[in-house]
């Protein structure tokens, strides 16, 4: 099967230090690919590259569907721009119109019903819950119906409830569409309840495992998520210094 997104020898530096070097990566259609990794290691770094928001120094990224033609990608980094004096409805409506997309009342409402929003869709953003400001920022970025879904810590800062909310709509739009997302959190047992598969960063944008969920689980075995990824990166650290 070819892939639907291949990062390639992958260099990107700020100011010649680099920050990825020689990365790879390759996603299939229908992953959910849970990215992880210490602040500073490259996630948003790669996520920006892949999205096409930073240029590489070299390598390539190829985002192609199925017969060569090139795949869209929607994308949430951190948390979404809202005009927050406009209600949610006018925030898609202005989004398809930014990105060029034919987008009816009907098409809106629709993707409001998606996100769990089609009650408050004609509220101001402004008073909305950190919560419901993510689905909307998740509605926005799946405005033109994108092949792949890029979204770099879209949990964090979320309450419980919030954290519930975007993860059901993440699994609910999966299971209808097999939408591929990549997903970057620290929040490692929240990232095991949505991900299929786990790519563990470590500095200089090293990857320190790729594979699936289940065999992360796996190999943490007794151990508790997060203590198996500290002592993961912390002999990452060790080989890296011999
Ligand atoms: P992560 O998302 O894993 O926290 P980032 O990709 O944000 O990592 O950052 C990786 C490294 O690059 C960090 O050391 C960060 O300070 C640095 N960095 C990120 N953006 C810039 C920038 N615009 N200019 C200079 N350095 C940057």
């Amino acid at each position: 099967m070819e892939a639907l997104l291949e990062v390639k020898d992958l260099t990107v530096a700020y100011h010649r230090k680099p920050v990825l070097e020689n990365f790879n990566l390759t996603v299939q259609r229908g992953d959910i690919y849970g990215i992880i990794g210490n602040n500073g290691v490259g996630k948003t770094t790669l996520l920006k590259v892949i999205t096409g928001l930073l240029r590489s120094d070299r390598g390539e990224v190829k985002i192609r569907l199925e017969g060569g033609k090139k795949a869209t990608i929607g994308t949430l980094i951190e948390k979404p721009g809202l005009f927050k004096d406009m209600s949610a409805y006018e925030n898609i409506k202005a989004k398809a119109l930014f990105l060029g997309v034919k987008y009816a009342k009907k098409d809106v409402n629709r993707l409001l019903e998606r996100v769990g929003l089609g009650d408050v869709g004609r509220k101001r953003t402004g008073a909305f819950s950190m919560g419901m400001k993510q689905r909307l920022g998740i509605a926005l970025a799946l405005v033109g119906d994108p092949d792949i879904l890029v979204l770099d810590e879209p949990i964090n800062g979320l309450d419980p409830q919030g954290m519930n909310e975007v993860r059901n709509l993440l699994l609910k739009i999966h299971e209808e569409t097999g939408l591929t997302v990549l997903i970057s959190s620290h929040i490692l047992d929240e990232l095991a309840k949505i991900a299929t598969r786990f790519l563990v960063m470590g500095r200089g944008g090293k990857v320190i495992r790729n594979c699936t969920k289940e065999e992360f689980v796996q190999e943490c075995g007794e151990e508790n998520l997060d203590e198996y990824y500290v002592k993961l990166i912390s002999d990452f650290s060790q080989d890296s210094v011999d």
